[in-house]
Order: structure tokens, then C-alpha cells, then sequence
């Protein structure tokens, strides 16, 4: 690897196979689509792709297949400049999400990891330097639990973690967080899981509830995502919390794929930067803001110069 990076993403890369649809299909059932195509996703990539383009010097730590889908997934990112050096291509498919969507915008997604299941602890022992040299690592919830577990342990610089899919992960690993960037449905399935009980729908309708209950409970930091509400930081430092409500920028949303991704990257940037967490949130509600108004997850992401 090149120059050591600031910012090191270890997570899943998929190709989204995105279809539209007039109404869903009932199983066995063969309906005639209204268009589609295929472009780059995964949680770990999109969020390395929105930070790349924001002029952060980022590598990404993830596989691919060795099937046709693998050089599509990386195409965006790699002509973003982003060191994919720790990338690599293992035997079988790349991880493919299956995406419907219907005329009201609801959709169905079948995810197939593919490559992602390959990313267990075992695998980041040639990457073990470049996690612990980053200032900033940022980890998601789709590669296999104890990859993301040895990643977490691997990180000496700030970690951010967005359990996207909630996983059962290590208490330690969730509190070494800093921060936790969950949305409202995440929220409540953390805390859930922190306080060991089940999930409550209450925990989503009061977010500012959940998101103290969550530094009540170790979380140094928590930046709980709100849609088009914005996002509410949360830090503590011993007993003091601060709880700050960053608006999201009122815009005319065509697709917010891919929105909490957009986020996420700009929050790294900004913090391996040296921002504080709250500034950086608000730059991160710019960045999202701009990635609502244009189709898709990776081809939404704006640049530093689209940023004005
Ligand atoms: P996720 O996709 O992970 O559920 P959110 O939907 O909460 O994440 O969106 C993440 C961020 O993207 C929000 O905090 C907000 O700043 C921005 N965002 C999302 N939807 C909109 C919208 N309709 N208008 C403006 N900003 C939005």
C-alpha cells in the first residue's frame, strides 16, 4: 500500500441488480420489468466511495468474487482514487443485492454475501498494519461478525461503527464507538440489545430517548440518523451528556438510497480532519442532502467541488 491512509473502511462490496417494477410479483409468478440495471453498492463501499470523493485519503478492506460483477462493484471507486490495494478477489460470486422496487417506491432486497462472508478475523492478518495505522476506521454490519470484531480490536485511531444490519456484536465493541451512527430502527435494536431485553417499538418513536439511553449505557458518542429530521449527536464525556439536534438541508428527495452511507463517509473525513463530532454531522447533513437529489447509492455521491 501506498501512502499510509487516514481513513480505513473494512467492509462488504456488492453489485446492486436494481429492477422496477409496476407492483411486486407473488411467488411463481413472472412479470415484465420496467427497467433496471445493475451498479455498485455494499455498505463498506459506498461509505468509502462517499469519503474518497470528499478528498479523504481512504482504503477500502474488503473481497470480491472472481465472477463479471466484481470489476463493475469497484468501478466507481477506483476512479475515485481510493486505495484498493486490500482488496481482494476470492473463488465464487461478489455479493449481490437483488433490489425490486414498485411504482410507490417500496421495495424488496435479497442481499447474497459472496465474497463479504469471506471477511472473518482470520482473513485481516495481512491488513492488520493498515487498520491499526488509520486515524480513523470505519466498520459497518455486513461482513461476518468476528471480522468486524478484529477490526474493531485492530483500530488504535477513532473508530466508527454502523451496525447496518444490527448484528449481535461483542458489548465492548459497540461502547468502543466513537461514534455509533445508528438510525432510529438501529437504535432501538442496539440499545435492545445493550440493556438485554427485547426491542421495543418505543425505542424508535422517542429517538432522543434511545440515543441518551445509549450513553447511559457506555457509548462515548452516538449520532442517531432522523431521515429527512436530520440527525441528533450525542456525546458524553464521564456524566455530562451533551445532546445537539443537527437539521437535516430541506431538499426535494428524489431517492434516498444510499443516504446513511453518504453520511457516514462525510463523517469520517471531517473527523480524520479533526473536526468535532457536531461539525461534522453538519457537514455530513450538506453531503447527504446533496446525494437525496439524484438517483442511487454511489452515483448520488457529490464531490468536494459539487459541495460549493
Ligand atoms: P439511513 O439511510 O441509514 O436510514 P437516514 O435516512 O436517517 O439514514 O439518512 C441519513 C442522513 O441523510 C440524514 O441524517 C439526513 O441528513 C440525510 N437525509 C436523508 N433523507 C433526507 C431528505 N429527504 N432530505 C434531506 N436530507 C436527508
Amino acid at each position: 500500500m501506498s501512502a499510509t491512509p487516514d481513513i480505513v473502511v473494512v467492509g462488504s462490496i456488492n453489485a446492486d441488480l436494481v429492477v422496477r417494477v409496476a407492483r411486486h410479483p407473488q411467488p411463481g409468478e413472472t412479470l415484465h420489468g420496467t427497467g433496471g440495471g445493475v451498479s455498485p453498492g455494499g455498505k463498506g463501499a459506498n461509505q468509502a466511495l462517499a469519503a474518497a470523493l470528499l478528498g479523504g485519503h481512504v482504503a477500502l478492506v474488503g473481497a470480491v468474487g472472481d465472477d463479471a460483477h466484481a470489476e463493475g462493484a469497484l468501478a466507481l471507486l477506483r476512479a475515485s482514487g481510493a486505495d484498493l490495494d486490500a482488496v481482494r478477489t476470492v473463488p465464487g460470486p461478489t455479493g449481490l443485492a437483488v433490489v425490486t422496487v414498485d411504482a410507490r417506491g417500496e421495495n424488496t432486497i435479497v442481499v447474497v454475501p459472496g465474497a463479504n462472508a469471506t471477511m472473518t478475523a482470520p482473513s485481516l492478518d495481512g491488513d492488520a498494519d493498515t487498520v491499526s495505522a488509520a486515524r480513523v476506521v470505519v466498520l459497518q454490519g455486513e461482513i461476518p461478525r468476528d471480522g468486524i470484531e478484529r477490526a474493531a480490536s485492530l483500530c488504535t485511531g477513532r473508530l466508527i461503527l454502523n451496525p447496518a444490519p444490527v448484528l449481535d456484536l461483542d458489548r465492548d465493541v459497540l461502547l468502543a464507538a466513537d461514534p455509533l451512527v445508528v438510525n432510529e430502527y438501529e437504535a432501538g435494536l442496539v440499545l435492545a440489545q445493550l440493556v438485554e431485553r427485547p426491542a421495543s417499538p418505543e425505542d424508535a418513536d422517542a429517538p432522543e430517548a434511545t440515543l441518551r439511553a445509549l450513553l447511559a449505557e457506555g457509548a462515548a458518542s452516538v449520532v442517531l440518523t432522523l431521515g429527512a429530521a436530520g440527525a441528533l449527536v450525542g456525546t458524553r464525556s464521564g456524566v455530562d451528556v451533551d445532546v445537539e439536534h443537527v437539521p437535516a438541508v430541506a431538499v426535494d428527495a428524489v431517492d434516498t438510497t444510499g443516504a446513511g452511507d453518504a453520511f457516514t463517509g462525510a463523517l469520517a473525513v471531517r473527523l480524520a480532519a479533526g473536526d468535532d463530532l457536531a461539525a461534522a454531522a453538519r457537514f455530513a447533513a450538506r453531503v447527504s442532502a446533496l446525494a437525496v437529489q439524484r438517483e442511487g447509492a454511489q452515483p448520488s455521491y457529490p464531490s468536494l467541488e459539487e459541495l460549493g
